[in-house]
């Protein structure tokens, strides 16, 4: 890490000593800073003042179709002002947060940028690792609380985000500032370095010292405690005939505490009736969540001054809360149509916010977001359809009687983290040459009931040519050392539950799989460089950060994505190619 950083720094300062004096010994010299120099000297393209990456954790692609009428505020203006890709999906199997927001970030895939799930099982130190633990680094809480064990980096991400870039190749005047519930969309939203990167744990503001903490966060969080939000009540925002589907979701599992209707109030669950777990989960499973990061958002670009760098500044806010109300009440639910009719109030008045600080036309938004989700099984199966619960523990067993008979030592099977198989060491290696042992592993996973489908990491390597939509997916998020042996697929409809069978789950649906409905997502451009527009040809949300990169002149090292030309103004189609189709 620190390697990394001498180098770029290094880098900097042959760039902006060397070649304007090279007979001189470097010196600092008084008055504004030389990025700012550089980038005021180099910089007299006209370029975005901000670029504001709004990220809505598992948000259909289908939602803007069926809710847009109820929508007045911000992603209603997104709607009718920018371009709106109708059909933008994912093109790869592993759809959940880690995955997307690094997707989106770095314009680049899976098997490029190696975040290949929240958590995978990691094999040289024998244990589960998320896809941000970083053990050379350690949390810091705002707020006066307690960080959580451990530390948190995109030290695993291994391109360098859009930010990053565009704070390296302008000269360094950039600020990059992201904020969410989850550190994994915090921080993969910013990359390596950044300015500040906030995140919700253990019931407070959290950083790491990959990125140090930031006076404003610390005033913010101070002024404004989560905790003061104890008793608040999530209430319908228009009358009950206004909402779709029933008052009870099917398959719904309330956060607990909470009832499956309405109203849901956020209250504690221990005896002093103090801020506790259960508190927490029900705030972020609310519509305050959001409210309190678009408030937070617009404190920073106040205090920050952010879009008046002189460079182009950077804004990412990734929206968890409608992913832990689709977790809990699922897709067709009151709770889902709700969250997202406040959030497109908090996203306008976001919007009116940069516009008076910015300008309007100023900044760039782009909206997307990391997955969507399946209906909850026992929702779909009143239509007739195929569709359950695929229990995970099933599959473990079968694997372990496949092998009980062959000789193999126990437990064959280290763990099955998403849908990814990891054997004990030494065991696939065996596997791969004893033909009727694997045999009996693959009939025995495909003998389990809602399992379409498994591939052996042979088969996803290197890109496979093949005809098969199911197996290219699976491919594009493969990353060897960090993937399965095994990937299991599960049929369409099936939702993958890590609970024994027989067992609640505790939630009632999910995402994670190579179908349209955890694929199919927003991708909605607005504001500096953008052509309004509805777009139905296909595209993935890889392609967002090439077209950022095209409006702010900035080379990404990869090309998994390609620049949206078609949604590209005068200011862009000057720039950026036209696509090939
Ligand atoms: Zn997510």
């Amino acid at each position: 890490m620190e390697l990394t950083k001498l180098g770029i720094l290094l880098l900097a300062g042959v760039v902006l000593w060397v070649i304007p004096n090279a007979a001189q010994t470097p010196k600092r010299a008084p008055g504004p800073a030389p990025t700012a120099r550089l980038q005021a000297k180099a910089n007299p393209v006209a370029r975005p003042r901000l670029v504001v990456l709004v990220v809505v954790d598992q948000m259909r692609g289908d939602y803007v179709d069926k809710f847009q009428g109820q929508w007045t505020g911000g992603l209603k203006r997104l709607v009718k002002e920018g371009a709106w890709f109708r059909e933008a999906a994912y093109p790869y199997a592993a759809t959940e947060t880690c995955v997307g927001h690094s997707t989106i970030s770095t314009g680049a895939l899976p098997a490029t940028h190696g975040m290949v799930a929240n958590a995978w099982w990691e094999r040289d130190s024998q244990r589960v690792v998320t896809c941000t633990f970083d053990p050379n680094v350690s949390n810091v809480s705002y707020g006066g609380g307690t960080a959580t064990a451990g530390g948190d980096s995109a030290w695993r991400m291994r391109v360098p985000a859009y930010a990053e870039e565009l704070r390296f190749q302008s000269g360094g005047a950039t600020r990059i500032v992201t904020f969410s519930l989850k550190a994994r969309a915090a921080i993969t939203m910013a990359g390596h370095k950044a300015d500040a990167v906030t995140w919700f744990e253990n019931g407070s503001w959290t950083t790491s010292s990959a990125y140090g903490t930031m006076p404003i966060v610390e005033n913010f969080a101070r002024a404004n405690p989560v905790q003061a939000e104890l008793g608040k009540k999530w209430e319908l925002s228009l009358p009950k005939s206004s909402y779709f589907y029933d008052e009870k979701a099917i398959g719904a599992v309330a956060p607990g505490g909470w009832e499956l209707t309405f109203p849901h109030v956020l209250h504690s669950g221990s005896t002093n009736g103090g801020p506790d777990s259960a508190f927490y989960l029900q705030w972020a499973t609310s519509p305050y969540a959001d409210t309190y990061l678009t408030k937070m958002a617009e404190s920073a670009i106040d205090q920050l001054g952010l879009g008046k760098s002189g460079g182009t500044d950077f804004l990412g806010v990734s929206y968890s809360s409608v992913d832990y109300v689709g977790h809990a009440f699922g897709p067709h639910s009151w709770e889902i149509q709700d969250v997202l009719i406040r959030l497109d109030k908090d996203l306008g008045e976001l919007f009116a916010h940069l516009d008076a600080k910015v300008g309007r036309g100023n900044y760039v938004v782009a909206l997307s977001a990391d997955h969507g989700v399946v209906p909850a099984p026992e929702d779909m199966q009143k239509t007739g359809a195929d569709a359950g619960v695929l229990h995970v523990p099933e599959i473990q067993a079968k694997i372990e009687k496949a092998l009980e008979p062959l000789h193999y030592s126990k437990p064959a099977v280290a763990r099955v983290a998403s849908s990814d198989v990891y054997f004990s060491s030494g065991v696939y290696e065996r596997l791969k040459t004893d033909p009727p042992a694997m045999r009996a592993v693959l009939d025995g996973i495909r003998s389990v009931s809602g399992v379409a489908e498994v591939y052996r990491a042979e088969e996803l390597q290197d890109g496979p040519a093949t005809q098969s939509p199911i197996r290219r997916a699976e491919a594009a998020s493969y990353f060897a050392g960090r993937s399965g042996d095994l990937m299991i697929v599960p049929k369409p409809y099936w939702l993958v539950s890590g609970a024994p069978a027989g067992q609640p789950r505790d939630y009632g649906t999910g995402h994670g799989t190579p179908y349209f409905y955890d694929q199919h997502v927003p991708v909605l451009l607005m504001g500096w460089g953008i052509e309004r527009g509805e777009y139905f040809g296909r595209i993935t949300p890889a392609d967002i950060a090439p077209t950022l990169a095209a409006l702010t002149g900035v080379t990404l090292s990869s090309r998994d994505g390609r620049v949206l030309a078609e949604a590209l103004g005068r200011a862009g189609k000057a720039t950026a190619p036209v696509a090939k189709p």
